[in-house]
């Protein structure tokens, strides 16, 4: 297909929205009875121009990388996946190498919007436009993070792990290129999705981030409480209830016209809490809010394309379980739901449209809970 098709393609395809969001569990969950893989991550880059206090895979970040797996063998692992619905591209900064961008980012984006599939992609655009512009024709989502008030959060946040000191010049400077790249985004018409984490910083001036992202023409505002990863974990964690109010704050405040997706919350419809139960119960009534479940090991498998490892995310402490070299990827899945890690978050409660809790907040919040002798209060 040409660069024309690969457009207009786009434009049959049932537009992303919050009756309409294809990387939820929920939907292979109801549609097949159990969980299948519909969704692949891929990591391209272990690099990135900068070192957020909160990064996920801080730790596995580096100066320089080695050579990917050939893309070739991803396409032909990707083209397997019976149910495939959407990727992600992530890193590190995924397009920090031009070289990435061209020989690996935009093949994936054209195969998958050759057959009609959605695809992500997690990136700062902090760099030159000209990175972002290569690959806006066939991408649905650009998921940034914005945690900011001001181009001083962005600077203490940004380079927190930095290891020496960044002019604030020079961070002043990227972050008015992330605003200006991400109007450009929108403009070229592409889905842009702003995640905010609920944490220390942010929880008590969450609604003016959200004003922020409105104002740069974001599509979509996604809301995620931060959990301890290894990078980031000295850093102070805020209780249940800081979150639950945060997230009230948001409500009373958002945009009501704008799509606001919350995920991995900590809260779920079988709490003993009525309070957590009550939230739950606005979120679902809200016009244009979602509540997501975690995709993490229920339709989703991260790929390293550096080793071709296979793993439950991109930044779990959960080892990798097999290799795209030798197997397929709905073979690993199957051998994923297996596992008594997987095992002890699959609950599913169909009324609630919940199908378990993520792996991470099981274990920050609910060690002791044997989630399969609950069930949903509605
Ligand atoms: S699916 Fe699990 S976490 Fe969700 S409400 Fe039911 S028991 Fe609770």
């Amino acid at each position: 297909m040409n660069t024309m098709d690969l457009q207009h393609r786009k434009e049959v395809l049932p537009a992303l929205t919050p009756q309409n969001d294809p990387w939820d569990p929920i939907r292979s969950m109801q549609k097949f009875g159990r969980h299948k893989l519909t969704s692949v991550e891929m990591t391209v880059s272990n690099l990135c121009n900068m070192r957020c206090e909160h990064c996920a895979v801080g730790d596995t970040l580096v100066m320089a990388e080695p050579a990917k797996i050939p893309l070739e063998l991803m396409i032909k692992r990707l083209d397997e996946v019976e149910h495939l619905e959407t990727i992600s591209i992530t890193g590190g900064e995924p397009s920090f190498s031009d070289k990435t961008v061209k020989e690996y980012m935009v093949p994936l984006l054209q195969y998958a919007r050759s057959r009609g599939i959605r695809s992500q992609i997690n990136s700062n655009v902090t760099l030159p436009y000209s990175r972002y512009e290569q690959l806006a024709p066939y991408l649905d989502v650009m998921h940034i993070s914005f945690n900011y008030t001001n181009a001083d959060d962005f600077h203490q946040i940004g380079f927190a792990k930095a290891g020496h000191s960044v002019p604030r010049e020079a961070a002043v400077r990227m972050y008015d290129r992330m605003i200006d790249n991400t109007r450009k985004l929108v403009d070229a018409g592409v889905l842009v999705s702003a995640e905010s984490m609920i944490n220390y910083r942010t929880h008590d001036k969450i609604d003016e981030i959200h004003r922020l992202i409105m104002d740069m023409g974001c599509q979509r505002h996604e809301v995620h409480p931060m959990y301890p990863s290894s990078f980031a974990k000295d850093l102070p964690a805020i209780t249940r209830l800081e979150m639950r109010r945060s997230i009230e704050k948001l409500l009373d405040t958002r945009d009501p016209s704008v799509w606001m997706l919350f995920g991995t919350l900590p809260f779920y419809h079988c709490s003993d809490d009525a309070e957590e139960r009550a939230l739950l119960k606005r979120l679902s009534a809200e016009p244009n809010v979602t509540v997501r479940n975690d995709p993490d090991g229920r339709n989703r498998l991260n790929v390293n394309l550096f080793t071709g490892e296979v793993f439950v995310t991109d930044f779990s402490d959960v080892p990798a379980f097999g290799n795209i070299g030798g197997e397929k990827l709905d073979d690993l899945f199957d051998r994923w739901l297996d596992h008594e890690l997987a095992k002890s978050v699959n609950c599913h409660c169909p009324a609630a449209s919940c199908c378990g809790p993520n792996l991470l907040v099981k274990d920050m919040y609910y060690n002791e809970i044997d989630f399969h002798q609950r069930r949903a209060v509605l």
